[in-house]
């Protein structure tokens, strides 16, 4: 069976650029638009030239795309000037890019109210504008903006918005749910009843997540008929975001009836970069990836149930949807106090002999109580299970350490603090001294500890913290602190651990050291 082709067109680098708290720079879009490109997708809009100086830039010098098509984004002429004439419209025009698109007013009471024109004036101002991508030898694309509310209020108009603009030219009718508050059901009502009026136009979907329902809502105007649909990494954009392509891909690819109806430019290998470019995002962002995203996150293939462990240990399909390396992403198995002898079997996947497992939960489960966590945290985890099996060397002994914190007045009239911090080591018989500064006590801490380990300081060099949590919990009678921190290496490599104690430096410093020990035992330090 011939399967029909399926367009993916990405938004990350423009509407995703209106997220709140999101500001990419030219380099940032520079490197979003490759991994893009390499997972598959047929059209990336980069943004819109001429709206600002981030997108002028990144329009000046095209990115080296193998396969995208190279999309810039604006906005339907003004009334009362010619497109050319138009100085939010003409460097749209001029970029260098494989295809335009322009969103433009679909709905009566839009143009009515934001834009105070006529009904007439706004269906010439498509035309016009359709015409002039045309006319620059640029593929034509229409944002249908407020289409599905426009269409509910007065379809004739909608209707009426959208054959102007592909009898204009328009390669693609892009219907949106701007407001993001249509429901599945309507738009696949609505998008079919457009199917049947327009049946020559190739249509597609653009939907936001106001009601939880992006993904729901393309997925089902993609069954009535829409041929693109648009997406943005991690569902970013505007208010609530876009639909998720890092769920909506995995869902066109791996479920029916769209796997075998659809093919895509992404295909199933390239599926497998998804996870990584999900997260990659995050990293260009400096935010912490959201574990509990679908297909993405680092808990979409975590079993912690006893019961859920000992079953997916024997068939992983008992408890999970699809395999994790179908998208890229990783099985784990946290050990807790919710888990049975399995989780913790399969979370010593280091060494051929198995500890004590009765022990080892035993150990864990006290450990809880006094405030640990391995849920977030597998290579403390597995340190302690070394650890009980006197099969973790001893690198270094901490003999004493200590941090002080100051805080000055500054010219500007600004209270500004500076952390030290003194550790004291005895590395291979050697006593090392060594004194770290930072913003902070933790920062001074780390900075110390990792500043001179002797001989094991070459494989500190591409150690980084990449994040810090803190918890104060009450555990009996005392309220403690639990810190958790995530370490990164050149490699790529992420490991977590924990630290608890009545302060937060000492819990920080617990879990910084456990944080360097595995580093050390993993890549095989010799004592
Ligand atoms: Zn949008």
């Amino acid at each position: 069976m011939t399967r029909e082709r399926l367009f993916i067109f990405d938004t990350t680098l423009r509407d995703g650029a209106q997220t709140q708290g999101v500001d990419f720079s030219v380099e940032d879009k520079r490197q979003i638009a490759v991994a893009l490109d390499s997972l598959g997708v047929d059209y990336i809009e980069g943004g819109w030239p001429g709206a600002n100086p981030t997108d002028t830039a990144f329009f000046r010098e095209r990115p080296s795309l193998k396969r995208a098509h190279f999309t810039a984004f604006g906005m339907t002429k003004r009334a009362g000037r010619s497109a050319a004439n138009d100085p939010s419209l003409a460097p749209v025009l001029d970029a260098a890019v494989d295809a335009i698109c322009l969103v433009g007013k679909t709905s009566a009471y839009q143009v009515k109210v934001a834009l105070e024109i006529s009904l007439e004036e706004n269906l010439d101002n498509i035309a016009r504008s359709m015409e002039a991508i045309l006319a620059r030898g640029r593929e034509p694309l229409f944002d249908a903006e407020h289409f599905f509310d426009g269409y509910k209020a007065d379809p004739d108009y909608a209707l009426s918005c959208i054959r102007t603009a592909y009898e204009a030219g328009a390669k693609w009718i892009v219907l949106c749910d701007t407001n993001g508050g249509a429901m599945p059901e309507e738009v696949y009502a609505i998008v079919s009843a457009v199917k049947a009026k327009l049946p020559q136009a190739a249509l597609g979907i653009h939907a936001h997540n106001d009601t939880e329902q992006a993904v729901a809502v393309s997925l089902a105007a993609i069954r009535a008929g829409a041929r693109q649909v648009q997406g943005t990494l991690n569902g970013l954009g505007e208010r609530c975001g876009n639909a998720n392509l890092c769920s909506l891909l995995p869902n066109l690819l791996l479920k029916e009836p769209f796997a075998s109806q659809f093919e895509t430019g992404v295909v199933r290998e390239n599926l497998k970069q998804i996870t990584h470019v999900s997260r990659l995002l995050d990293e260009i962002l400096n935010r912490a990836p959201n574990r509990y995203a679908p297909y993405v996150g680092a808990s979409a293939f975590t079993h912690k149930g006893g019961l859920h462990v000992s079953a997916v240990m024997k068939d992983p399909g008992t408890y999970e949807h699809v395999p994790p390396e179908s998208v890229g992403n990783k099985r784990t198995m946290p050990v807790s106090s919710q888990s049975g002898r399995a989780n913790v079997a399969a979370n010593l996947a280091m060494d051929g002999d198995k500890p004590d497992l009765a022990r080892l939960l035993q150990d864990v489960k006290h450990r809880e109580f006094e405030g640990y966590s391995y849920d977030d945290a597998a290579a403390s985890f597995e340190l302690l299970a070394l650890r009980q099996q006197k099969k973790l060397p001893r690198y270094f002994t901490v003999e004493q350490f200590s941090v002080t914190v100051e805080s000055v007045r500054d010219e500007d009239d600004q209270m500004v603090s500076q952390a030290r911090a003194e550790v004291e080591l005895i590395v291979a018989g050697e006593r090392i001294t060594s004194t770290g500064a930072g913003n902070g006590p933790v920062n001074a801490l780390d900075a110390a500890l990792r500043k001179d380990l002797g001989k094991y300081s070459p494989f500190l060099a591409d150690l980084r913290l990449v994040d810090f949590k803190v918890r104060i919990l009450t555990t009996g009678t005392e309220a403690v602190t639990r810190v958790t921190v995530e370490s990164a290496d050149g490699k790529g490599n992420r490991w977590s651990t924990v630290g608890v104690s009545e302060n937060i430096v000492d819990a920080s410093f617990e879990a910084l050291t456990d944080a360097i020990v595995y580093k050390l035992y993993r890549d095989r330090a010799v004592t």
